[in-house]
């Protein structure tokens, strides 16, 4: 039988190094992962030893694709800037397709967990759809008529720092009222101090528990205590659900998507969020009740999409250069 050919997708975390032996159909064959290190010379020592073991167990790899949460300039050659990685206008592509004598695919991560839902997950059948990945803060991937949009310096898009709250909550971006204060893992335990502070729902098991030390909300807690029925943290997740109902309303009125994937760590809790969601999204957009309004469902592929995804982009890669030859 000819031996089936594969790539790997690594998606690049600020915590861990993930990395996948996936073939055409998407099947993920074998996996690795190394902790993120933090500087560049460590960093890509760890890439070359995942890439090399993987390699020597898999000699018939094509190429390989790296997912980055970061900005990555639009020729898809250099990581600009990544807040929780070591690159700084770090052209990287050539110098590990060099290294590795491979060819590289270089993508931001949503991008390719949104191509990753886009062949193989929820996106399928679509030409129009945005990807909206919540986790601890907001990212975010357009598909437009079947190709990904990168903007022209390889910025767009950032649904995340929106402002939606002028003169809002501080966000580490510098701004103020970014969504993602108000939408995300990270907003959880900052609705819930406010709450707290406002002596809402002074019958909450969650309210009496954390009143003196309301530091030590994390977002798990939050929606732990809300699964249970807590009053308090149910009103928490019913705030994040209308400013994620407001948000993809936006993000509805720019594009005008067809399907729209939530994604990210907290879309595991989307039953949590999605109804109430839908419903401020269809009474949010221009021209409520005399258009079609994009669905609104959960990604199918989980964690792994951005190294599906990168790996699927990476097969692209490896066969254009067999045509070009
Ligand atoms: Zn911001």
């Amino acid at each position: 039988m000819a031996t089936q050919p594969v790539t790997i997708g690594v998606d690049i975390g600020g915590t861990n190094l993930r990395a996948a032996v996936i073939d055409r159909q998407g099947t993920m064959v074998d996996t690795e992962q190394l902790p993120t290190p933090s500087s560049v010379g460590a960093l890509e020592k760890a890439l070359t030893m995942v890439v090399d073991t993987l390699r020597q167990r898999h000699p018939q790899i094509t190429a390989v694709g790296l997912a980055v949460a970061g900005f990555i300039t639009s020729d898809q050659t250099t990581v600009r800037f990544a807040p929780h990685l070591p690159w700084r206008n770090a052209e990287i592509t050539t110098r590990l397709s060099k290294l590795w004598d491979i060819p590289v695919v270089l993508e931001h991560d949503a991008n390719s967990a949104a191509w990753g839902e886009y062949i193989l997950g929820a996106a399928q059948n679509t030409r129009n759809t945005v990807l909206f990945a919540l986790g601890t803060g907001i990212g975010g991937a357009v598909i437009i008529d079947g190709k990904i949009y990168r903007g022209a310096y390889g910025v767009a898009p950032e649904f995340g720092h929106l402002t939606v709250v002028p003169g809002g909550r501080a966000c580490p971006c510098g701004k103020r009222g970014c969504l993602e204060r108000y939408c995300s893992g990270s907003a959880l335990p900052l609705t819930a101090q406010d709450y707290i502070a406002l002596g809402a729902h002074p019958e909450s098991k969650f309210s009496q528990e954390f009143a003196n030390k309301p530091e030590e909300i994390t977002g798990r807690v939050v929606v732990r205590m809300a699964r249970e029925g807590d009053p308090l943290a149910l009103a928490v997740l019913k705030d994040m659900a209308t400013w994620l109902g407001k948000g993809l309303s936006l993000v509805q009125d720019v594009f005008d998507p067809e399907l729209i994937v939530l994604s990210g760590g907290v879309a595991r809790d989307a039953d949590l969020l999605i109804d109430r969601a839908e419903a401020v999204l269809h009474h949010s957009v221009v021209g409520a009740g005399h258009r079609p309004i994009s669905r609104v469902v959960s990604g199918e592929l989980g964690s792994e999409a951005g190294m599906i995804g990168v790996a699927m982009l990476a097969h692209e890669r490896a066969n254009s250069d067999v045509e070009d030859k």
